[in-house]
């Protein structure tokens, strides 16, 4: 906190229709009144030493203030390119990555009763990068556990499930398969698990709880999910998909040190700026921002703003509306604390 009363909070605009997303952001913060001064950074890749490496300000920055929201970052693709988000994630040790999804009122999917919530380890597994040819034509790519960062992210999926009135912790795996690496992901759950014992836990294989819950979510909506990195990644675009798709999906990434916001969609070229973008996604992770920054009146009135703007038929593109990227945003700013 400043001493003007408001918080500090650095803001990554990203590419592609990150700075029109996050204008609108910026935009509804200041018409909501939330005591948050934006530090505006940009983390365009550096090289130094043959190594890609994020600019010091940015980091310096987000090591400050501690919390951060975040557009999406174009990854290049080919050799010797690490993504960003990757970097940003082993720079803060952003141990876990918290993805909700909820039903949106008065958007018609095939199901109004999606309540989810998903906890991806951050950090390992199939994204630890270690992957080398044997011989010619044989690729080895190795998914990486270890009991400490389980443990951790473990952890995190209780305390959230306590913090936010969820009673179980379900372990997503395919230990049946990789029964040493999934084998010790359910272990350290099943430790941490003591440490809880008001709440409840048990285990699903990855495939069985995709085709539960696209048969039917309701009784997904009363737990947390914990999963190693490579199933979070997919499990939650299924998520995603089933309250209509990416423009609506927030994540925060979680770690030690600092905390990141950061919508779940990508730069979406082609699009950007064409004042097509939804900002909905970010805009909820805003949220899921103010709820961590314990700022709950601001995150109520902004939210009931957007899902009232929804339901009122007031849509950018994408949900088969007719509003642009700065309509919505003002749409929003009218309804900002009405009822949807
Ligand atoms: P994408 O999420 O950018 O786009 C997928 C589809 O969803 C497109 O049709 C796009 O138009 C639509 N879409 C996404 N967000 C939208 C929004 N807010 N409003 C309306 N429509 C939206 O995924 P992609 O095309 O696979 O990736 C494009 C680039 O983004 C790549 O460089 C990729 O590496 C990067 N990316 C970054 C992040 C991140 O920074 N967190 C995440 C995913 C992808």
């Amino acid at each position: 906190k400043q001493a003007n009363g408001k918080y500090l909070v650095t803001l990554i605009p990203g590419d592609g229709i990150g700075p029109e997303v996050a204008n609108s952001v910026k935009e509804i913060y200041r018409a909501a009144d939330v005591p948050i001064d934006w530090e505006e950074v940009e983390v365009t890749p550096l090289i130094r030493n043959g190594k890609q490496i994020i600019p010091d300000d940015s980091v310096a920055s987000i090591k400050k203030n501690t919390v951060a929201l975040k557009g999406p970052l174009a990854t290049p693709i080919g050799k010797g390119h690490v993504s960003m988000n990757l970097t940003l994630r082993r720079t803060f040790n952003l141990f876990a990555n918290v993805r909700p999804c909820r039903s949106i009122q008065g958007y018609k999917t095939p199901y109004d009763n999606v309540d989810t919530v998903l906890i991806r380890e951050n950090t390992e597994g199939e994204y630890s990068g270690i992957e080398h040819e044997v011989v010619d034509g044989v690729v080895q790519s190795i998914k990486l556990i270890t009991l400490e960062a389980s443990e951790r992210v473990a952890r995190y999926a209780f305390h959230h499930a306590e913090q936010n009135g969820r009673n179980k912790v379900t372990a997503v795996h395919k230990a049946n398969i990789m029964k040493m690496s999934d084998g010790m992901f359910l272990h350290a759950c099943r430790q941490v698990a003591k440490e809880y014992p008001h709440i409840e836990y048990d285990e699903d294989l990855l495939d069985r709880a995709c085709l539960r819950i696209v048969q039917d979510p309701a009784p997904y909506a009363d737990r947390v999910m914990v999963m190693p990195n490579l199933y979070g990644d997919i499990l939650s675009d299924m998520c995603a998909g089933l309250i209509g798709g990416l423009g609506l999906t927030p994540s925060g990434n979680i770690g030690k040190d600092a905390s990141l916001f950061e919508a779940v969609h990508g730069t979406a070229p082609m699009i950007a700026g064409k004042d097509m973008a939804n900002p909905t996604a970010l805009l909820l992770s805003s949220i899921m921002m103010l709820r961590h920054m314990s700022l709950f009146e601001h995150a109520d009135k902004i939210e009931s703003g957007v899902f009232s703007a929804i339901a009122h038929g007031e849509r950018t593109g994408d949900l088969g509306g007719k509003h642009g990227t700065k309509a919505f945003t003002e749409s929003i700013i009218k309804r900002l604390g009405e009822k949807p």
